[in-house]
């Protein structure tokens, strides 16, 4: 080993688990201890402003200045009795991570004297410094002005000593620049869409929330091996390195036992995300070695969304810790298990019915139907936007990958409700329906659906999208995602195919059907319609991607194109109308997608060729030259016939090396050429596709060379730690 190499791992081999104390407190105790929630609101707040808090909350209605004084007093108030000093507002740029602006609760004030403050102003509005953030061109960079603006709805909390204030980040001119923003436009639109369908069943029903629960994959290696990769401290993942002899062939580490320090990092995770109110409860070792998963139970989306973001941080602060480096990265090892994040999705009313959830009675279930089938038909008419929902330069990687879902949208229902869907298209008559026609509907089939489905644990685990029971699970988002972005998409397609349902049903009302008729008629035009989305087999086998071809679904491999169908009339048609997001809005953030995926790929290449060229080519040479002293020295021992007999594998070595050498020199200078032309373009998409068509194509090809060479050269040169350290140091 290099000796660079041999102190990071001896360094490894000598960490300690740290102890974690839980100070004999139970979970349910120290649960949202740093959360100004609404049992610390009843508390803290008068009756007149907890009462205007709530209808903010529910209502999305405006909190007057006096109140928002009120509030801010007594989260103050609680903060500083928590031991805060400061105070943030917290938002999500778009550049994927959370951003935050720190000030000081203390105020200097006349006679060198200080005094506590923090008014309705500062709770409400802030200005950061903005100019940074990405904003696509819709806020000039000179003139640096965005604000964040409180939003009610995701409840205040201390991180450190800082009270952070969850906010939404828009600019002067009123455009979003983050990804709550719209987030909480497309849960309000189908909120609006989904309550006005259950009028159908129930009149009770005054708000629907729509429902997340994410699934965080991510792995962890130690901070000392981590440090001694330049790929990994820069770009999160590895760039080269060749796949270890043991991998995940034997499976023996899914739900395996948990190596005692990253025991310790996750129960100090726990800990911490407990007090946050995040309400984590799984943890267990995913498929790949040093991989794991973190589920909290699910909760509205925004917060849902929030709580990912915060746990992102909190897993990369808490990491450090126990000296591991977490890697959220969709794709860290090249060979092995990718990381994904998956967003399980539903709807639920404010009477507490989950409406992706069969119920018990026919009634239930026709609703059930309804909200089934309608998110069947939203994924089937715009699953090219949610394609593009989860394009990063990451997940391509494993998008397609053989154990990740593909790049073809999808769906899994499980054979009971391919059957009951079935029988529905056949049974609904086109013309006038008899009383015993309905009646044989909603016994013999809306009535046989079972409240609890039989396949519901014989899921398919290839699929990217695939009911789960009683909920959605939205697989193919990256593990590094803010959920944000795809949450808003589903939910806004969400929201439209619920608005044409009920139009479609209204219509035939108004036609003199009844009313269960005209919802019948209308899901059956609908099932036929979105049929091709539907599909129960292997996701992962040729034959899909065929046959998806066949039925004209879309496989986009790279997000340049997959980014496409966010910009695309349809998306903009949709967007718009529902309110959700500005022409302007989402050009923006196409672009801003497009720069973000170039800039990732070109830092990407210029790790690999100041890899390639100042540690691998080197070391190559070195040992080469080994070889060729070798050679040379058998050449003066031996006698002719000899030599060349026992000579003849070292000289093929040192050709092989020579081969490799070159070809992987030849790459990366046509990579920097390519780069360079690439840079030249001034259209952001199409520098971004240069990056995809020529740029990156590269990597693959110097990465097999130098992968080849880790297995030629002898182990005490190589420089950069293996996978087998990095994944099986415990
Ligand atoms: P897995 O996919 O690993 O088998 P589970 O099926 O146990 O996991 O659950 C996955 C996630 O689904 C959990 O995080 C849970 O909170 C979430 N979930 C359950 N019900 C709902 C719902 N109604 N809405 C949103 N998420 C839900
Ligand atoms: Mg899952």
């Amino acid at each position: 080993m290099s000796s660079f190499r041999i102190a990071a791992f001896k360094e490894t081999l000598s960490r300690k688990p740290l102890i974690i104390e839980r100070n004999g407190e139970t979970s349910s105790e120290i649960f949202g201890s740093q959360v100004f929630n609404q049992s610390i609101m009843k508390e803290f707040l008068t009756d007149e402003a907890y009462n205007s808090i709530i209808l903010a909350i529910e209502k999305g209605e405006k909190i007057q200045r006096d109140t928002a004084d009120l509030i801010a007093s007594s989260m103050k108030q609680w903060a500083i009795s928590k031991g805060a000093t400061h105070y943030t507002h917290w938002f999500q740029p778009l550049t994927g991570a959370t951003a935050e602006k720190h000030d000081a609760f203390f105020d200097p004030i006349e006679g060198g004297r200080a005094i506590d403050k923090f008014e309705g102003n500062q709770l409400v509005q802030q200005e950061p410094d903005a100019s940074s953030f990405p904003s696509g061109g819709i806020r000039n960079t000179f003139e640096a002005r965005g604000y964040t603006a409180w939003d009610p709805s995701s409840p205040a909390f201390i991180f450190g000593d800082t009270l952070c204030i969850p906010t939404i980040f828009v600019s002067y001119t009123g455009e979003a620049l983050d990804n709550k923003t719209p987030l909480l436009k497309a849960l309000h639109a189908v909120d609006k869409a989904a309550t006005s369908v259950c009028q159908y069943f129930d009149k009770h029903v005054n708000r629907v929330i729509a429902t997340l629960g994410w699934e965080q994959e991510y792995f962890l290696v130690d901070s000392a091996l981590y440090n001694a990769r330049p790929d990994l401290v820069m770009c999160e993942r590895t760039l080269f390195g060749h796949a270890p002899a043991k991998g995940q062939q034997l499976d023996d580490h899914y739900f395996g036992s948990i190596p005692e320090r990253a025991a310790s990092f996750m129960r100090e995770l726990e800990i911490q995300s407990l007090k946050l109110g995040i309400p984590v409860k799984t943890r267990h070792n995913e498929v790949a070695p040093n991989q794991f998963e973190c589920a909290p139970v699910f909760e509205e989306a925004n917060l849902a969304v929030d709580h990912n973001s915060l746990i992102m941080d909190l897993m990369d602060k808490i990491a450090r810790r126990h000296n591991f480096r977490v890697l959220l990265h969709e794709k860290p090892f090249a060979g092995i298990n990718g990381s994904g994040k998956h967003n399980n999705w539903s709807l639920c009313t404010n009477t507490g019915v989950n409406l992706l959830s069969p119920g018990k009675t026919p009634k239930s279930n026709l609703q059930f139907l309804t909200f089934f089938v309608n998110t069947i038909a939203a994924v089937n008419q715009y699953a090219d936007l949610l394609r593009s929902s989860i394009a990063s330069a990451g997940n391509d990687h494993r998008l397609g990958a053989n154990e990740a879902p593909p790049a073809i949208i999808s769906i899994f229902i499980g054979k009971q409700l391919t059957k009951s869907l079935h029988e529905l298209e056949v049974k609904v008559k086109k013309g006038k329906m008899t009383p015993e026609d309905k009646t044989d509907l909603k016994l013999n089939v809306v009535g046989k659906i079972p409240e609890i489905l039989l396949d519901n644990t014989d899921r398919n685990r290839t699929s990217p999208f695939a009911f789960t029971g009683n909920k959605f699970e939205f697989r193919a988002v990256g593990s590094t995602a803010n959920c944000a972005l795809p949450m808003m998409v589903l939910n806004t397609i969400m929201a439209e195919q619920l608005n044409k349902f009920k139009k479609e049903v209204d219509a035939l009302i108004n036609k003199g059907n009844g009313k269960d008729e005209a919802i019948f008629k209308v899901l059956r035009s609908t099932i036929i319609s979105s049929k091709d989305i539907l599909f129960e087999g292997n996701n992962y086998g040729d034959a899909w991607v065929k046959e998806a071809k066949k039925r004209g679904l879309n496989n986009i491999k790279t997000t340049p194109y997959a980014l496409a169908e966010f910009k695309s009339k349809k998306s903009v048609d949709l967007f718009t109308s529902n309110n959700v997001m500005s022409e302007k809005e989402i050009q923006a953030r196409y672009e801003i997608y497009l720069e973000q995926y170039q800039m990732k790929i070109q830092i990407e290449s210029r790790i690999i060729a100041d890899i390639a060229r100042n540690h691998i080519i080197p070391t190559a040479i070195n040992y080469q030259n080994k070889l060729i002293e070798n050679v040379k020295g058998l050449k003066e021992l031996m006698d002719e016939k000899t030599y060349k007999k026992l000579s003849k594998e070292q000289i093929s070595m040192i050709t092989e090396i020579s081969e490799r050498i070159s070809s992987i020199m030849s790459d990366v200078n046509e990579m920097t050429n390519q780069r360079r032309k690439a840079n030249k373009i001034l259209d952001v998409e199409k520098r971004a596709k240069a990056y995809c068509n020529r740029v990156l194509p590269l990597f693959d090809k110097i990465r097999y060379q130098t992968d080849k060479l880790e297995l030629l050269i002898n182990d005490e040169d190589w420089p950069l730690p293996k996978f087998r350290e990095l994944l099986f140091t415990k």
